[in-house]
């Protein structure tokens, strides 16, 4: 399929790149009985080596409309097609069954989108697990551990409810029109026990507190949080001089627990 004006403003970096695509799919492991959801088919080559494993359906979700006319001719009834914006669509409306989920994400909403799953209170019942291309930078954020400068919201809310690791690493070549960054897929597979908490927005509020004053002592960030900071750090065994990068993912949903007392 040849698309003579990419939009960019739609994220629109094809994967042109045989290998690459076949590995992406590979990690997949589709056999017969799975659902599969594609965010963002593009011009289909995913697509095509997606239904090249017979999967029981296979889901698409794209926003741009003369890319869905380009699709509905190339796969017809083969693919179920949705014209809509990924952060809007409840994916449970269209498919009751745990779904496998490909994506070479917009790189300018990759993030909202992944958050927007993890919100999710049933994220282990509605998906399998997630393929997902992002720019290199951001899927460093999300892999990154405890001390590492990279470490931060993305990576505590990312470990909180995914198992995640790395699949490769893909040149910006692999891509038409070639875009400015390097791109790493990620697979991510949703945790069936995670640390409870009472709504997810708390872990954002809590983390983005954290890592706005990502160089400042942890003392300042709990005081803005909690006016018994004192007790609290006691509590949780918080070495109040420590920076946000050194707290484990684990501290943050304690201090999670802690703040929901408090305020619900
Ligand atoms: N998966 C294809 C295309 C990747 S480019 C490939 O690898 O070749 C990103 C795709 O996401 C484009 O097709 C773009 O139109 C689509 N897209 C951008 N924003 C979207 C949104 N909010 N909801 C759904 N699709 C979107």
């Amino acid at each position: 399929m040849i698309i003579k004006n990419p939009k960019k403003s739609l994220g629109q970096n094809f994967l042109t790149d045989k290998n690459i695509i076949d590995i992406i799919v590979r990690n997949g492991c589709i056999n017969e009985k799975d659902v599969v959801l594609e965010i963002g088919p593009g011009t289909g080559s995913l697509t095509e080596r997606i239904l090249s494993l017979k999967p029981l359906k296979l889901f698409a979700i794209e926003k741009d409309k003369t890319l869905i006319m380009k699709l509905n001719e190339k796969f017809k009834d083969k693919i179920n097609l949705i014209n809509e914006d990924i952060l809007k669509v409840d994916e449970k409306v269209f498919c009751k069954e745990p779904m496998i989920v490909f994506g070479n994400l917009p790189y300018n909403i990759s993030t909202q989108i992944l958050v927007k799953w993890i919100r999710l209170n049933n994220l282990n019942k509605n998906f399998k697990k997630f393929i997902l291309m992002f720019q290199k930078e951001v899927a460093e954020r999300i892999i990154a551990t405890t001390n590492n400068k990279k470490y931060g919201r993305l990576s505590i809310l990312a470990s909180w409810k995914m198992n995640v690791k790395k699949v490769l690493e893909v040149s910006p070549k692999s891509f038409y029109p070639v875009p400015k960054v390097k791109s790493t897929v990620l697979l991510m597979e949703p945790k069936k026990d995670f640390f409870p908490i009472k709504n997810p927005k708390n872990l954002e509020h809590i983390t983005n507190v954290f890592f706005n004053q990502r160089r400042k002592m942890v003392k300042h960030p709990l005081k803005i949080l909690f006016k018994n900071s004192e007790k609290i750090s006691k509590k949780l065994n918080i070495n109040i001089n420590d920076r946000p990068q050194n707290l484990s993912p684990l501290k943050y949903l304690e201090l999670c627990k802690e703040y929901e007392n408090l305020t619900f």
